[in-house]
């Protein structure tokens, strides 16, 4: 990508300091930073103890065997009595962890002392449905209190679970279980979506009529909706049936801090995906620190509210392991932003006062596609730090979430990090960094990250290249789930002792980070690299524009064509003038080279489920293949649309 570009992308000088009473009484100062450069491992180690071991570690790292690390291995700890006991021991058990708001307006709060009693009583049904230490247990729940209770209680009783979002289809949910080989599932009827109940419980029947599933010997089932369900007599349970009639109190074991704590599959938004293996001690480590250093999380006062799916990695550890191992107060919300109306979220920040968000770009840009207006009628006085997670926050989503969700006055974190790190990696910490709209800036204290080039040569400031992670870390994935030779090649091979992360960034002239979405996305224009990223940043800095997704296809003059899909606001007209406006305005922003070739105003974007846009379907589109891996895909009939719509409109010269 061309340093022009670049300066593009930096012509916002807007820079934010951190607002003086939050630095003030900050949880994490600059200092941290210091200390943890004189002594890394000696920082995590100090780390170790924001938890309650059962056994101290005395090990940090053991890397005699890269890259499959252990962290703090000779220590012993129980995860669930981390996140919940603990606290109801020191006195908070009237504190609520869970404020639950259910998509009809159904409410429950759950204070710690409710959460030690059912996650205490679902362990003892786990163990009377004969799971054992080890072994794994499928969840595939909506976002109910019992789903949290669910995998607290695997934990507790040492086993891994395998989340598969809720959204998923029977085949998607059957390939999971057949990988982790889950001997129980854990479902509920259904779940509200949209405003009408939707069903879980078929998918999962229908799941279990695939072959390799047939060790599932027990499916537990929620009660939710309270819809029709197929019973199978002798392997389908109800929770309230079992559950409720456990005894309330659960001596937790303590578990080797290296004892597998849930296996994963990525978003597959670039390919297959991937049974990620994260781990007890170290995980949950990194995911406490993280939480209470880059939100600052005061847990008397805060009121905190992740919007994301607990099916995902930013759901798993920070809704679920990293809040509450803080003693958190948060809000659990089951629905979409726009049932029943489109200020929904925003209703409910005012309605428990929510100090803390935290959300991605895909939501904000869709915020901001339905007006500043809809915000406008709640009272968010109460936020004082924003967050944003998934894909690069493009800064005219960042500059609007700031102002018109933070009152222009909150910080807005944006904090780079994948399935595999388990935790956030880069990011600004509201009360030290002073922001830039659209970067997520430094590693965080004890992490070592950096950008290089082909040959691993690290990028002077001002240049770009591979992102790369240059010391492990203690939330780090430990391999794929039954695949080390897959973890080697995807993560290990192309660098050497450098973990690569697959992503694109650039290092601006300060050395922050910027990140440049997907190196497979990356477009080689007539000997140029762009950024997909760049330039749909620059699409979407254009009014009449309220989303893209931008790819390059194969041309025969140029190696790749830039090929655009956009997403047009509310009244504006889809004609001729407008494609050669938005071609022009590119063009402007980033240089010629940058132009895209094609412009094609879309309905909707190819999405996963976790919200990210699926580039490398629209360039199976754009380069009139048959599609590659849809099972993520949230709704197949959007390819259909742009298919049909491809060839008549897209303009060419
Ligand atoms: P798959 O690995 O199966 O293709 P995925 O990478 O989308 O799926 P996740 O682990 O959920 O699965 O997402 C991690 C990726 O999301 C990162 O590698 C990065 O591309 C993107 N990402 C996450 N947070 C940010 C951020 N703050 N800025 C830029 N990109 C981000
Ligand atoms: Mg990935």
């Amino acid at each position: 990508m061309s340093n022009e570009s670049l300066a593009n992308l930096l012509r916002e000088e807007r820079r934010f300091a951190p607002p003086a009473e939050l630095a003030a009484n900050a949880n994490v100062t600059a200092e941290a930073y210091e200390r943890a450069k004189a002594d890394r491992l000696g920082f995590w180690a100090e780390q170790a103890h924001r938890l309650t071991w059962a056994t101290e570690p005395n090990e940090t790292l053991d890397w005699s065997n890269p890259p499959f690390a252990k962290w703090f291995a000779d220590g012993k700890l129980n995860v669930a009595y981390n996140c919940v006991d603990r606290h109801v021991e020191n006195g908070l058990g009237d504190r609520v962890a869970l404020h639950f708001e259910g998509e009809p307006g159904d409410t429950r709060s759950l204070t710690y002392a409710d959460l030690q009693r059912e996650v205490s009583q679902a362990a003892h049904a786990l163990t009377e449905l004969g799971v054992q230490t080890g072994d794994r247990v499928a969840i595939y729940m909506p976002m109910i209190p019992e789903t949290v209770v669910a995998m607290l209680a695997c934990a507790r009783i040492g086993a891994p679970h395998s989340v598969v979002f809720g959204g998923f289809s029977a085949d998607a949910l059957a390939t999971r279980i057949k990988d982790a080989d889950a001997r129980v599932v854990i479902t509920s009827d259904g779940g509200y979506r949209r405003g009408k109940p939707s069903a879980l419980k078929p998918a999962v029947d229908e799941a279990l009529t695939r072959p390799g599933t047939e060790d599932v010997r027990s499916v537990l089932v929620v009660r939710r909706t309270g819809q029709d369900v197929e019973w199978h007599e002798g392997r389908d349970v109800w929770w309230h049936e079992i559950v409720d009639r456990q005894p309330e109190q659960h001596t937790p074991e303590a578990f080797d801090a290296e004892h597998p704590l849930f296996i994963l599959y990525t978003s597959g938004t670039t390919g297959k995906p991937k049974g990620i293996l994260h781990t007890t001690g170290g995980y949950l480590t990194q995911v406490s620190y993280t939480h209470h250093a880059v939100f600052d999380l005061k847990p008397e006062s805060d009121v905190y509210w992740c919007t994301a799916d607990v099916g995902w990695v930013t759901g798993h550890s920070y809704i679920v392991y990293g809040p509450l191992s803080n003693g958190a107060t948060e809000v659990l919300y089951e629905g979409t932003p726009d049932t029943p109306h489109q200020g929904r979220w925003w209703e409910i920040v005012q309605k428990y006062g929510v100090s803390i968000l935290y959300t991605a770009p895909t939501a904000i840009r869709a915020c901001m596609k339905w007006g500043d207006d809809i915000p406008a009628k709640f009272d968010l006085s109460s936020l004082r730090i924003l967050g944003s997670v998934g894909e690069p926050i493009n800064p005219e989503a960042w500059v609007w979430y700031r102002k018109h969700i933070g009152g222009d006055r909150t910080p807005v974190v944006d904090t780079w990090w994948q399935t595999e790190t388990g935790g956030m990696m880069i990011t600004p910490l509201p009360g030290v960094t002073a922001t830039k709209p659209g970067s997520a800036q430094v590693p965080l204290p004890g992490i070592s990250a950096t950008v290089v080039d082909d040959e691993a040569n690290e990028v002077p400031d001002g240049a770009g290249g591979y992102l790369v992670l240059t010391e492990p870390w203690p939330s780090m994935l430990r391999t794929i789930w039954g695949d080390d030779q897959r973890y080697l090649d995807t993560y290990w091979a192309r660098f050497e002792n450098r973990y690569f992360a697959g992503d694109g960034a650039k290092k601006d002239d300060d050395g922050d980070i910027w990140l440049l979405g997907r190196v497979d996305d990356v477009m080689l224009v007539s000997g140029h690299n762009i950024s997909t990223t760049e330039v749909e940043s620059a699409l979407v800095s254009h009014p009449k524009v309220a989303e893209a997704a931008v790819v390059g296809a194969t041309d025969p003059q140029t190696t790749q064509a830039i090929c655009a899909f956009v997403i047009l606001r509310g009244g504006a007209a889809e004609d001729e003038g407008l494609v050669e406006e938005l071609r022009a305005h590119v063009a402007k922003q980033l240089g010629p080279i940058a132009k895209p070739k094609r412009i094609l105003p879309v309905a909707e974007l190819p999405k996963t489920r976790s919200g990210k846009i699926m580039r490398r379907l629209l360039r199976d589109v754009a380069e009139n293949r048959a599609l590659g891996d849809v099972t993520t895909l949230t709704d197949s009939s959007v390819m259909e649309l742009i298919q049909t719509k491809l060839p008549s409109a897209a303009s060419e010269d």
